[in-house]
């Protein structure tokens, strides 16, 4: 395409320019209900997966539907979102913490219309392009990040993890089976851009094979000080390296046994690549939450140590997420989160009936406080 310019002028970069506006503010986007009985509101109901109810004191209502996004959207699909809000919803719309999308009417005679538009669009694949759910004690959009898609640090991919999940957990996303919500969250590699850390169910992007030194370039490309600086094992140090053509250069060196190929000195040093097909994958974790409701906010914790990269749907993943969804909906009582639930069965007896193997990767090896991890009771289950 010709270029086209915007006005901008490159020969006086700094003419017109407009800096430090910040973002609008979010009351000029408030449909008419919001804005009138804002900070009014006395209670709110769910009437069904998806759909929910607020009352303003003032006897008003607002009417929420809530969908699936794919969080990744193409303008052509944001067109079409906001068609749908001209079509019911005055043209406003929101996009929740988790990338759900939701469309609010203020009465009650526009939901079924509202559900009937969106139950029926569906892209040329078959997928659903809007379906209705996200609420309550059931399964929400998965928060992730970018894999292969931009990042240039991941182990595994974010966007199709997701999709092969949600697939899994389609019809949990559109009930209310639970015992209490249940958040997964996936990140690609444990930068943990995102909740992995904090979430019910976690997806994350694990390498298995220390960095590679391109010792050539590294001097020139790194500033060796913050390589060193970057790893949380000490497995980094400067060193003098002769290549191959007798010329010494300044370089790292990597003892790899103290390496766990976090990938933090990647990210600091483009001469130490670490992703590698077969090396790379997946790791489980669970239990984790951030609400302080009945238990103190969890961090989630490693229970599946390894699962490789089965593109482009990750059955061996999809599975074992599966299986621990099943057995929670069968064992925890009501309100309790994954992690409340495992906490009152014990750990070994989660791992048991979950059938996921115990292995000594998952025994906190990193520093002092690893032995706060370990047990120091008689007390545990046969
Ligand atoms: S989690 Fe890691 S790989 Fe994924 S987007 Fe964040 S930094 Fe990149
Ligand atoms: S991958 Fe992580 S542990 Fe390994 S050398 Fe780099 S920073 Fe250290």
């Amino acid at each position: 395409m010709a270029f086209i310019s915007s006005g901008y002028d490159p020969e006086k970069p700094m003419e017109g320019r407009i800096t430090d506006i910040g973002p609008k503010h979010y009351d000029q986007f408030y449909p008419e209900v919001i804005k009138k009985n804002k900070g009014k509101w006395s209670h709110h109901e769910i009437l069904e997966p998806g759909v929910l109810v607020h009352v303003a004191e003032s006897g008003d209502e607002v009417f929420t539907v809530r969908c699936g996004g794919a969080r990744l959207m193409s303008a052509t699909h944001i067109q079409e979102i906001c068609d749908i809000a001209d079509k019911h919803c005055d043209g406003k719309l929101r996009f929740t913490t988790r990338n759900n999308i939701e469309f609010m009417v203020d009465s009650k005679d526009k939901v079924d219309a509202l559900k009937a538009d969106l139950s029926q669009r569906k892209f040329p694949g078959g997928s659903y392009k809007f379906p209705i759910g996200g609420t309550g004690a059931g399964i929400s959009n998965i928060v992730h990040t970018q894999g292969w898609i931009h990042c240039h640090t991941p182990a595994t991919d974010a966007s199709g993890t997701v999709k092969a999940t949600m697939d899994e957990v389609f019809s949990d996303f559109q009930d209310h089976r639970l015992p209490a919500k249940l958040k997964i969250s996936m990140a690609c590699c444990l930068n943990m851009c995102g909740a992995v850390h904090c979430s019910d169910i976690a997806i994350l992007g694990y390498h298995r094979k220390p960095p590679i030194l391109d010792h050539e370039y590294l001097d020139k490309v790194c500033e060796v000080p913050l390589a060193v600086a970057s790893c949380p094992t000490a497995a980094i140090k400067p060193a003098k390296v002769e290549l191959a053509n007798g010329e010494t250069v300044n370089s790292v060196a990597v003892r790899d046994e103290r390496c766990m190929y976090c990938g933090n000195c990647y990210t600091m040093c483009p001469s130490m690549p670490l992703s590698d097909k077969e090396g790379d994958g997946i790791v489980l974790m669970a239990g984790g939450k951030v609400s302080n409701r009945i238990s103190a906010p969890k961090f989630s914790k490693v229970v599946v140590a390894f699962l490789p990269n089965e593109t482009p749907r990750w059955p061996s993943m999809t599975n074992a997420i599966n299986k621990m969804i099943e057995e929670y909906a069968k064992g925890a009582r009501k309100y309790e989160r994954f992690g409340d639930w495992t906490d009152r069965i014990g750990w070994e007896r989660f791992f048991d009936v979950c059938e996921l193997d115990f292995t000594h990767h998952l025994i906190d090896d990193f520093r002092d406080a690893a032995y706060q991890s370990w047990r120091q009771t008689t007390q545990f289950k046969f």
